[in-house]
């Protein structure tokens, strides 16, 4: 179980809470990718609140409940909470740092051993979860080392522990929001009103996925329709007819969890075969499952329920047809954008997506931008701003593999300490 400040183990925590409950649902994705070992008890009517908890009314509940292992009980807490809890929310040690490191995914965490083992005055950032998109997956298997495969969260959770061994200080729950470049420093505006500076920052936020779109998304939102790869959610779907969106790793990898688990799996994918976008150990495990169906040339094109997601509606994109279908799980597992609101009002360049620009691809005629104030050109991994680099699937052209973020995020280090030998 995870603790970003110390590598202690916990016992279990218990969350009651009713189905369909878009808050229980946040908490057990939180619970689940911060590696903490947790009991779902689902509380459907009087009884069950007698029986579980001692209380006779469920209407009079502030549901979900929280137990942690010492009996302390929150009553529909904040994820904040929850983390406060648990001990993982904590001030900035330091005014200023050699390094900030926004993001928390395989990039920001690599960042984060190396620069904290080679003795940089260090912080990671991370807004959400430790692990970033990798802590959603239920089974990393091309990551060297882990032949039998690796839970995003287990890989996730041995890298924060590495890097608190070294030193790291993990500020959790924490979103950068606005950076300002003055006198060789980045400070960065925090969205719970604090600042951050330091001496050079990597980004490493990352890409989060892409919206439907479709006109009662909010509605079915965590009731039934869900953004990931829901690797908490699995255990939850026996006897269900599950459909997940997207062609590729993510979704695949959704499928074939999900297919333990659940009666039936159907993947919707936008094209036309799956060798385009999918691995290809992927594809032979997806062809050898028996309750996987694949529907090519297919997108979702409505949501229909009451309270809750009962039925999706396809459509071919070839022949326009649509057809409806009853399902209460739809998950969503399609291309990334990435997270760089925060570099909005900089000298930061990035691309019409919003991918940060890097090293070489920034020069034009051989020349770096205007703003550029130093003599040199940007390293490998720098942005247009000196001292600020970025690292994994949020940098322009990189490679969307935990691999490639984690190799980027050693990286821009080495780039740091370059960089912070010229401005001492
Ligand atoms: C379900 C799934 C399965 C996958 N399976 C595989 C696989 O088997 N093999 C493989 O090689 N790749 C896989 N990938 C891809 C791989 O996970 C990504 O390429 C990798 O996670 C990218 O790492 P990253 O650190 O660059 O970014 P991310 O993992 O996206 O992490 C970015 C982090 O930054 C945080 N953040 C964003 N904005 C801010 C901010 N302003 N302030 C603070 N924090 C912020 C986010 O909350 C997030 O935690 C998978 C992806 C998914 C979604």
């Amino acid at each position: 179980m995870a603790n970003p400040s110390s590598s202690s183990p916990q016992r279990t925590v218990k969350l009651y809470g009713q189905p369909n409950s878009p808050a229980a649902y946040e908490i057990r994705d939180f619970l689940s990718r911060s590696v903490v070992e947790f009991l779902w008890v689902e509380l459907t009517c009087d009884e069950d609140c007698q029986s579980q908890l001692g209380l006779p009314v469920l209407s009079e509940l502030r549901l979900p409940i929280v137990e942690f292992p010492d009996g302390h009980q929150l009553f529909s807490p904040t994820i904040q909470e929850i983390a406060q809890r648990l001990g993982w929310v904590s001030q900035p040690k330091f005014k200023e740092y050699d390094l900030s490191i926004y993001g928390a995914g395989p990039a920001g965490l690599s960042a984060a051993v190396y620069a904290a083992s080679e003795g940089l005055r260090t912080v990671l950032v991370e807004r959400q979860a430790i692990g970033g998109q990798a802590g959603t997956s239920s089974l990393i298997e091309n990551y060297m080392g882990f032949p039998e495969g690796i839970s995003g969260a287990d890989l996730a959770e041995r890298a924060r522990q590495q890097a608190v061994k070294f030193g790291i200080e993990v500020l959790l729950l924490r979103e950068g929001v606005k950076a300002r470049f003055d006198n060789n420093r980045i400070y960065v505006d925090m969205a719970d009103g604090n600042k951050m500076i330091a001496r050079a920052n990597i980004c490493a936020t990352g890409v989060e996925y892409r919206r439907l779109n479709l006109p009662d998304e909010g509605k079915f939102l965590n009731r039934g329709l869900f953004y990931g790869a829901g690797a908490s959610e699995a255990p939850m779907c026996e006897d269900e007819h599950v459909y997940v969106v997207g062609g590729g790793n993510s979704a695949g990898q959704a499928a074939m969890y999900f297919s333990q688990y659940a009666k039936q799996v159907t993947m919707l994918v936008r094209g036309s075969n799956l060798a385009a976008s999918l691995s290809d150990y992927l594809i032979k495990k997806i062809t050898a499952t028996d309750n996987i169906k694949v529907l090519f040339n297919s997108k979702v094109t409505d949501l229909m329920g009451e309270s809750a997601l009962k039925q999706i509606e396809i459509t071919d994109n070839k022949t326009d047809t649509t057809q409806q279908v009853k399902t209460q799980k739809l998950f969503i597992c399609i291309g990334g954008l990435p997270n760089t609101d925060w570099a909005k009002d900089t000298h930061i360049i990035r691309d019409k997506s919003g991918y940060l620009i890097t090293g070489s691809e920034l020069l034009k005629k051989g020349r770096p931008p205007a703003t550029w104030t130093l003599d040199r050109e940007p390293f490998y991994l720098e942005t247009s701003v000196p001292g600020s680099f970025a690292a994994g699937d949020v940098r322009r052209g990189s490679v969307k593999r935990v691999a490639s973020a984690v190799g980027e995020g050693a990286m821009a280090v080495t780039f740091v300490h370059k960089y912070l030998g010229e401005t001492q």
